[in-house]
C-alpha cells in the first residue's frame, strides 16, 4: 500500500511531488513491489487530489504495470494515518500494537517511493524533500524543494519572508505539528510542513481546567480509545495502567485536544507518557544487559578457580608418582647391590690361590705339594 494521502490539513508535500515526478514514483513503487514479491500495489490518495490522480494515471500507463491500482479514499482527517487507511482499504483493523504485515501489508509513503528511485535508479541519498510553506504568516505559500538541514528562516525568505499576521511557527500541520521557538531550526528528512500561523489559524489554547467527564474525546477518537483514562494515567504517572488502555495505539492525531471543552493538552500528555514508557524500557535494557555482564563474570570467575584447582590437583598428583618412583628406584639399587656383593664374595671363595715369586722363595715343597 502506497499511503499518498496527506496527513493533515494545510499539507500539500505530497501531492506537489506525484504532480512534479509521477514517473519517479512510479518507479519507485514497482522496485519496493519487486523487493517484497508483492501481488498487488495500491496507491491512496484523497479524492481532492485530482491533479495528482490524473498524472499517477498517465506514469502508470506509461509503465504498463497492470498490478499498481491507484484508489482515491474519503477526504477526512485523519486519513493519512497508516491505521484509518487500511481500514478504509480493507475493512480490517491492524490488531493493538500489531503492524500491517500483520494482516499481510506493507505501507510506505509516496515519497519513500520517490527516495527508492532516485536512491537505486541515479545512485542519490536522501539529500532533499518537498516541503509545504504555508499559513497567513508567509508573503508567498508554496511547495519547494529544498535540501535537508537547511534553516526554516531561509526557507521563509524563499517564499517572500513573514506577513505581519505571523504569530506562531509550526514544524507539521495545525493537528500533529510541532510549535518552534527559533525558525534557525533545521529541516529534516520527515518536515513536510512550515506553518507560519496566524492567531486565528493557531490560536494559544486557553488555560486548561479539570476534565469534567463530558466523554466527547473518545466519540472523535479514529482509533476507539478512552483518551480521558490514557489522560487520567499519564497525569498521575501510573505507566502501567496506562499501557492497558493501549496508549501505543493512540496515532496523536489530536481530534481529543480538539474537541475537549476543558482546553487540556491531551496529546503531550500521551507523548510525555510514551517517551517516559520508553526511557524506562531502555533503563530497563541497561540494567538487564549490566545483571547478565555481571553474571557471566562471576561464572567467569568461577570457571578461572575451578581451572586452577584441577590444575593444582594433578601438578600434586604428578609430584607424589614421582616421590613413589624415586622410592623403588632406591631399593632397585640396594638389592643389585647386594646381589653383587654376594657374587663377588661367592667368586672370591671358589678361586685357585695365585702362585707369586714370593711364595716360590718361601718353600718350594709347598709349590709341589
Ligand atoms: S473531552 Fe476533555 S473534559 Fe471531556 S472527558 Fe475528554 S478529557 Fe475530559
Ligand atoms: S490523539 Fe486522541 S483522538 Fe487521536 S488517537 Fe490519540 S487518543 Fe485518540
Amino acid at each position: 500500500m502506497i499511503n499518498a494521502a496527506e496527513c493533515e490539513p494545510y499539507i500539500s508535500c505530497d501531492e506537489a511531488l506525484m504532480c512534479a515526478r509521477p514517473e519517479e514514483v512510479i518507479e519507485g513503487i514497482r522496485i519496493m513491489r519487486h523487493a517484497l514479491q508483492a501481488r498487488q500495489v495500491v496507491i491512496c490518495l484523497e479524492d481532492n487530489m485530482p491533479g495528482a490522480f490524473d498524472c499517477l494515471k498517465r506514469a502508470l500507463e506509461a509503465a504498463g504495470d497492470s498490478a499498481i491500482r491507484i484508489m482515491p479514499v474519503p477526504t477526512l482527517y485523519p486519513a493519512g494515518g497508516e491505521k484509518q487507511l487500511i481500514y478504509a482499504l480493507t475493512g480490517e483493523e491492524i490488531p493493538s500494537q500489531g503492524l500491517p504485515a500483520d494482516l499481510g501489508i506493507v505501507c510506505h509513503n509516496v515519497g519513500t517511493a520517490a527516495a527508492v528511485a532516485r536512491a537505486l535508479v541515479h545512485g542519490e541519498p536522501l539529500i532533499s524533500r518537498i516541503v509545504t510553506v504555508t499559513g497567513a504568516g508567509v508573503r508567498q505559500p508554496c511547495n519547494l524543494e529544498v535540501r535537508i538541514g537547511t534553516p526554516i528562516g531561509d526557507i521563509v525568505a524563499a517564499c517572500g519572508g513573514y506577513t505581519e499576521q505571523v504569530a506562531r511557527l509550526l514544524m507539521g500541520g495545525p493537528m500533529m505539528g510541532i510549535s518552534l521557538t527559533s525558525d534557525q531550526l533545521p529541516v529534516i528528512k520527515t518536515s513536510n510542513c512550515i506553518l507560519a500561523a496566524s492567531v486565528a489559524q493557531a490560536p494559544t489554547p486557553p488555560p486548561a481546567l479539570p476534565c469534567i467527564r463530558c466523554g466527547k474525546c473518545a466519540e472523535v477518537c479514529p482509533a476507539y480509545l478512552l483518551p480521558q483514562q490514557l489522560f487520567w494515567y499519564a497525569h498521575a504517572r501510573d505507566f502501567d495502567k496506562i499501557q492497558d488502555y493501549n496508549l501505543f495505539d493512540c496515532i496523536e492525531c489530536g481530534c481529543c485536544a480538539q474537541v475537549c471543552p476543558s482546553h487540556i493538552p491531551l496529546v503531550q500528555y500521551y507523548r510525555f507518557a510514551k517517551t517516559e514508557i520508553w526511557d524506562l524500557e531502555r533503563q530497563r535494557a541497561r540494567a538487564d544487559v549490566a545483571r547478565q555482564r555481571h553474571e557471566f563474570r562471576l561464572e567467569r570467575l568461577q570457571r578461572e578457580k575451578q581451572a586452577l584447582e584441577a590444575r593444582r590437583a594433578a601438578a600434586k598428583k604428578g609430584l607424589e608418582k614421582r616421590e613413589k618412583s624415586g622410592d623403588a628406584d632406591a631399593k632397585k639399587a640396594e638389592i643389585a647391590a647386594a646381589l653383587a656383593r654376594v657374587k663377588a664374595k661367592k667368586s672370591a671363595q671358589a678361586a685357585p690361590p695365585v702362585a707369586t715369586g714370593e711364595d716360590d722363595a718361601a718353600g718350594p715343597s709347598e709349590v709341589k705339594r
